[in-house]
């Protein structure tokens, strides 16, 4: 599903007829993927190696929740475009901007999201650092590029830590109308283990 960028309508809320928000979160009804990874160290290999296979993958529940959110603000974009590095969830070209949302088990984040599995630790200890070494390889090509990058991170949109696709869209779009290169949502700073 492709949508052109088309800048924001006219501000947030007023799109939020009764409704309407329901209508337009059935556009974006598809195969979904909650990652509880928090639950990761709890179960077999056989459902952990299942769980995995699906993670990095595009359209997970919390990209589809900030996707219903700032579609309902307003803002067009494009999904997934491959021609950048990393292929960036979401493409605002007009703003020479891009969002990834990153799923914090897989990459790494640090947060209360981000266990790491009691088995075979070092492998997946390897296999984060690898993670993170691409994320950030990928993140120094765009802005090399001159692209912004904001990483909204799976935790703010899911579990304890959470906060609405409605208050993280106000947040996604004060960014993309600063001057910031590199941001977090949330900050990097506050996602310290148990802290977010
Ligand atoms: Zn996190």
């Amino acid at each position: 599903m492709i949508f052109i960028e088309a800048g924001v309508k006219s501000g947030i809320g007023r799109d939020n007829a009764p409704g309407r928000g329901a209508r337009k979160q059935a556009d974006f009804a598809t195969s979904c993927v909650a990652i509880e990874s928090d639950r990761m160290d709890h179960v077999d290999s056989k459902t952990r190696s299942r769980i995995m296979s699906s993670v990095g993958q595009k359209n997970t529940g919390p990209e589809m929740t900030l996707r219903s959110a700032l579609h309902r603000a307003g803002l067009r974009y494009v999904l997934h475009d491959r021609g950048l590095p990393g292929s960036p969830d979401l493409v605002f070209a007009r703003r020479r901007a891009v969002i990834f949302v990153h799923g914090c088990y897989w990459h790494a984040h640090g947060c209360h999201r981000s266990t790491i599995p009691l088995t075979r630790r070092e492998f997946w200890l390897s296999k984060f650092t690898a993670n993170k070494r691409r994320d950030a390889e990928n993140d120094a090509k765009l802005t090399a590029a001159g692209w912004r990058v904001l990483r909204v991170w799976e935790c703010a949109l899911v579990g304890k830590s959470a906060r609405s696709g409605d208050q993280i869209a106000k947040d996604v779009i004060r960014w993309l109308y600063s001057d910031s290169l590199i941001q977090d949502i949330p900050e990097i700073d506050s996602a310290e283990p148990g802290s977010c």
